[in-house]
C-alpha cells in the first residue's frame, strides 16, 4: 500500500484546527459541564459517517470508525474540559466566559481528535481494524476518565491499544516527548485535621494551641521524601494550604492542612501516607492536640507500555527526526493513568512553544497560549502511530 503523508495531510488542514481551536478558546466549559463541545464534537463524528454515543460517564463522546477489514481496535483519548481560570491574554479568541478558560490546552486536543477523525474516516475501505475516539470530560482533577470508563468507554469493542497526547509548553514546537514506563505520577490529596482546645490569646496557657501543632507538623512532612523514600524514587510531598483562626487574639480550635503526594510507584505512595499518619498524630500528640487525616487518591501514574511506547517513538522519529524526540519525565499527572492501568498504551507529549514569551507559560497560567501549529506536529504524529496498527 501507498505511504500516507501524514504531515501533509495534518498541514492540510491547518485552517480547521485553528478554527475548531480557536471556537473551542472562546467559549470554554468546566468539567462535565461541556455540551456545547461534546455537540461539536458529536455533530462532526456524525457527518463523518462514525457510529457515535453521547453522554458517556456524563458529558463525553465516544465514536467508532470501524474499518472495512478486521483488526486491532486503537483507542486515541482527547479531553475537553476548561479550568476555573480568569484569562488573562487578549488575544481575538480571549474566553468570552468570565472565570473559565482553556488553560491547559484541551481546546487543541479536541481538535486534534476531530482532524484524526476526519483523515481516518477518508481510508476506511482500507483499514485493517478500528479506531475508537474518546472525548473524554473532567480530567482536570474531577474523575473524568473513571467516568467514561463507568460508562463503558472501554467496552464494545475493548481497545487493544490506548493513545493518548498532551500539548506541552516546557517542551519546544518541533519536539516531542514520549518515554517508556512511568511518564506522569499518581496524585492524590490529604486533609489533616489538628484538634486543640481554643481560648484568648492573652492566656494560651490556658488553650491548647492547634496552630502551633500544625505548624510543626508542616515542618516535620518535610522530612518524609528527604529521609524515608529511596532516592531512586521520585516523590513529591507538598502542602499547598494551611487554614486556621478568625483574628489575631483568638487561639482556635482546629488548624486544617491541605496537600498532595505525587509518585510513580504504588508502594511508595503507601509508604508517604502511613509516614504522613505518623507525623501528624504524634506531633499532634507531643502539643496537646489531635490530628486526623482524610485521604483522596486523584489519579494513577502514567505507566507506558513497551511495545505501544515503541510504535509512537517510531511514528514521532518519522515525523519530526529522531534528534527531536526527547525522553523527560513529569511529576504531574493525568486520569489517562487510569485508561493505561487497563489497556496497554502510550501517553506522549508535543512541544507547543516558540520563542514568542505567550507560548511559554505553563500549564494553568492565566495566560497561558500555544504555537497552534504543535497540533499539525500532534495531528500527523498520533495519525502515524495508530496507522501502524489500522493500516497495514
Ligand atoms: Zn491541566
Ligand atoms: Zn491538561
Amino acid at each position: 500500500m501507498d505511504s500516507i503523508d501524514f504531515n501533509q495531510e495534518a498541514t492540510d488542514l491547518y485552517d480547521e484546527l485553528v478554527r475548531v481551536r480557536r471556537d473551542l478558546h472562546r467559549h470554554p466549559e468546566l468539567g462535565f459541564q461541556e455540551t456545547r463541545t461534546a455537540g461539536i464534537v458529536a455533530e462532526t463524528l456524525t457527518g463523518l459517517g462514525l457510529e457515535v454515543q453521547s453522554g458517556v460517564g456524563q458529558t463525553g463522546v465516544v465514536a467508532l470508525l470501524e474499518g472495512a477489514h478486521p483488526g486491532p481496535t486503537v483507542l486515541l483519548r482527547f479531553d475537553m474540559d476548561a479550568l476555573p481560570i480568569q484569562e488573562e491574554s487578549d488575544h481575538p479568541y480571549v474566553s468570552t466566559k468570565p472565570g473559565v478558560m482553556h488553560a491547559c490546552g484541551h481546546d487543541g486536543h479536541v481538535a486534534m481528535g476531530l482532524a484524526l477523525a476526519r483523515i481516518f474516516a477518508r481510508q476506511q475501505a482500507r483499514m485493517t481494524g478500528s479506531l475508537k475516539f474518546l472525548f473524554q470530560p473532567a480530567e482536570e482533577g474531577l474523575g473524568g476518565a473513571l467516568a467514561v470508563m463507568a460508562g463503558g468507554a472501554l467496552e464494545n469493542p475493548r481497545p487493544d491499544v490506548a493513545l493518548a497526547m498532551h500539548l506541552w509548553s516546557p517542551v519546544h514546537l518541533g519536539q516531542a516527548r514520549v518515554v517508556e514506563g512511568p511518564a506522569m505520577a499518581s496524585s492524590s490529596v490529604f486533609t489533616i485535621t489538628v484538634e486543640g482546645h481554643g481560648g484568648h490569646g492573652a492566656a494560651p496557657h490556658l488553650a491548647t494551641d492547634p496552630i502551633i501543632a500544625a505548624a510543626q507538623i508542616v515542618v516535620a512532612l518535610q522530612s518524609i521524601v528527604s529521609r524515608n523514600t529511596n532516592p531512586h524514587d521520585s516523590v513529591v510531598l507538598s502542602v499547598g494550604e494551611f487554614s486556621a483562626g478568625t483574628t489575631f487574639n483568638v487561639i482556635p480550635e482546629r488548624a486544617v492542612l491541605k496537600g498532595t503526594v505525587r509518585s510513580y510507584d504504588k508502594a511508595s505512595h503507601r509508604m508517604v501516607y502511613r509516614r504522613i499518619l505518623e507525623m501528624a498524630t504524634h506531633t499532634a500528640t507531643a502539643f496537646g492536640c489531635r490530628a486526623s487525616m482524610e485521604t483522596v487518591a486523584i489519579v494513577a501514574a502514567v505507566n507506558n507500555a513497551p511495545e505501544p511506547t515503541a510504535v509512537v517513538r517510531a511514528a514521532a522519529e518519522h515525523v519530526l527526526g529522531a534528534e527531536n524526540i526527547l525522553e523527560h519525565r513529569t511529576m504531574a499527572s493525568e486520569d489517562m493513568g487510569y485508561v493505561l492501568e487497563e489497556i496497554p498504551g502510550c501517553y506522549f507529549f508535543i512541544g507547543c512553544s516558540n520563542g514568542n514569551p505567550t507560548t511559554h507559560f505553563p500549564h494553568h497560567h492565566p495566560r497561558f497560549d500555544f504555537d497552534e501549529r504543535a497540533m499539525i506536529n500532534g495531528v500527523a504524529i498520533m495519525a502515524e502511530a495508530a496507522s501502524r496498527y489500522v493500516l497495514s
